[in-house]
């Protein structure tokens, strides 16, 4: 078991988690504002041992901010209110680990990261391409969050890993820089050579994962991973070197049974552990 809420901001920390609870824009069902305080309490139910990454939270020095008041209505201040809160959490030289909120909330995160590591590579796991230029008119949009972060750090230094969703537009430029990857092994190690020792950020939208698993999200998209394929992932990110990182898209009331909120708790255990080895 364990608690996020149960740390304080004034012990050393290496690794610090910010709740965004925002899901101003989310484009079908919303719910997404509920992800961080389920995450929280999902994660009373389980082990601080990790089995596949034989590490524990109790060696990982981490704190929990709780979360960040935002107006719902006002996607530019929400997005300056995450941005001032992790540009401290960088100067403190801790890692920040959002806890989304819908996918907007990565943007904010990723431009403050991208300014203090300008060789940033950003890993995106996600059913939606999430490419587009605008929707409906609005370029602040959870449709369009790896656009706009693909103009701060560069085509070039995004892999997108288990997009199943978008438009040919999407499609195409995704083929013209190469982001797109997959869960195969040969795909993963390739992916790991690539990243080699720059700075990772890691966005994980996890509607990701196949909504026979995860349907607690406002955006489910049939064909994708199972928990195995993550932990093929997860394990190999140990060798990396990880700056920032966030989980984002659970809607937890859109899960009765309450199993989303558990893999996400659980995907944000193994996150943080893989984040916390290399201090
Ligand atoms: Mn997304
Ligand atoms: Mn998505």
């Amino acid at each position: 078991m364990f608690d996020f809420t149960d740390r304080d901001i004034e012990e050393p920390h290496d690794i610090r988690i910010i709740g965004a609870p925002f899901d101003g824009t989310v484009s079908f069902r919303p719910g997404a504002r509920f992800g961080p305080s389920a995450i929280r309490d999902a994660s009373d139910g389980l082990e601080t041992w990790s089995p596949l990454l034989d590490a524990d939270l109790e060696q990982i020095r981490y704190v929990d901010v709780g979360d960040l008041e935002l107006p719902m209505g006002n996607s530019e201040a929400v997005l300056a209110i995450i941005r001032e809160t992790v540009d401290e959490c960088l100067a403190d030289e801790s890692i920040p680990f959002v806890l989304g909120g819908e996918h907007l909330v990565s943007l904010p995160a990723i431009e403050a990261v991208f300014d203090k590591y300008p060789d940033l590579v950003v890993v995106q796991l996600d059913a939606h391409a999430d490419q587009r230029e605008d929707y409906l008119g609005v370029k602040l949009s959870h449709a369009c969050v790896m656009r706009r972060v693909s103009e701060v750090i560069g085509d070039e230094n995004l892999r997108q890993l288990g997009i199943r969703s978008g438009t040919r537009d999407e499609y195409n430029k995704m083929r013209q820089f190469g982001t797109l990857a997959t869960f195969r092994e040969e795909d993963l190690d390739e992916l790991v050579e690539w990243i080699a020792d720059r700075p990772v950020y890691l966005t994980v939208d996890l509607d990701v994962f196949d909504p026979a698993c995860f349907p607690g999200t406002g955006t489910p998209e049939p064909g994708g991973i199972d928990w195995w394929a993550f932990q093929r992932f997860i394990k190999l990110m140990q060798a990396c070197d990880i700056v920032g990182l966030d989980a984002v898209e659970l809607a937890p009331q859109l899960d009765a049974s309450g199993c989303s909120s558990v893999l996400a708790a659980k995907a944000v255990r193994e996150m943080l552990l893989v984040a916390g080895n290399g201090q």
